[in-house]
């Protein structure tokens, strides 16, 4: 089922995600809801926190469902290693029409649980790494447009504030 993905704003984007706990027949509806999800937006990742499920969890596919290998799922993901820096512009799905570049590390090592409670461990660079960070930084509260400053982050937030006044946001 595809699930309504929240935007900048909401409450449950911008608080920490709790760990996961069993991993019980809802946990798994809603790791298949937020595979599905994501593949429909498109999009390249998509964390529980984007769903409104406040839980350490987030899907991953940089080949958008064209590779079916490329499907990662994480649960309660931590980073075992971080290095270099990459600057990209980056979106996300919790803020459509709105692009940046962030800087993410240009090489990250992430360990977590896959869907059947294995323990895995993915090492990634590129367009992987930064998704990594950004799935990550999701569970933290943290939105891209967050990592920015200045003046490029004050546009998108008062673009952002005046399409919520409005409605269309
Ligand atoms: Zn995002």
């Amino acid at each position: 089922m595809i699930r309504p993905i929240l935007k900048y704003g909401e409450a449950v984007l911008h608080a920490p995600a709790q760990p996961v706990g069993e991993l019980t027949p809802e946990i798994q509806t809603l790791i298949d809801d937020m595979i599905e999800t994501m593949y429909a937006a498109p999009g390249i990742g998509l964390a529980a926190p984007q769903v409104g499920v406040s839980l350490r969890l987030f899907v991953v596919d940089v080949s958008v469902g064209r590779d079916a290998g490329q499907l990662i799922v994480f649960i309660n993901p931590e980073f075992v290693e971080r290095e270099g820096m990459q600057l990209e512009e980056e979106g996300c799905l919790s803020a459509p029409g709105f692009e940046a570049t962030v800087a993410r590390p240009a090489r990250a090592v992430v360990k977590g649980l896959d869907r059947n409670g294995q323990e895995r461990s993915v090492e990634a660079t590129g367009l992987l790494a930064r998704a990594f960070q950004h799935e990550m930084d999701h569970l933290d509260g943290t939105v891209f447009i967050d990592r920015l400053r200045g003046i490029k982050r004050e546009l998108i937030v008062r673009r952002i504030r005046k399409l919520t006044r409005s409605g269309s946001w």
